[in-house]
């Protein structure tokens, strides 16, 4: 599972560009990856210019 860091993140606006699923949209503030459009291929996080996407094992609550 890919989470973005929100307070990495400095909405470049990259990473929705190169999403194959369109997972990827904007706050405000930071990028959020929609989880159930999401399907973890990692061309996102091999972008982002400040590394601010993560993989996180499924140990969150959700
Ligand atoms: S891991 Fe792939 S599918 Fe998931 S948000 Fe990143 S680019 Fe999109
Ligand atoms: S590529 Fe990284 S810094 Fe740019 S919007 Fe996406 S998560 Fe934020």
């Amino acid at each position: 599972m890919y989470k973005i860091n929100i307070e990495l993140c400095d909405i470049c606006c990259s990473c929705s560009a190169v999403c194959p699923t369109d997972a990827i949209f904007y706050t405000e503030f930071y990028a959020k990856i929609e989880q159930s459009k999401c399907i973890d291929c990692g061309k996102c996080a091999i972008l982002c210019p400040v590394s601010a996407i993560e993989t996180e094992e499924a140990t969150s609550a959700n």
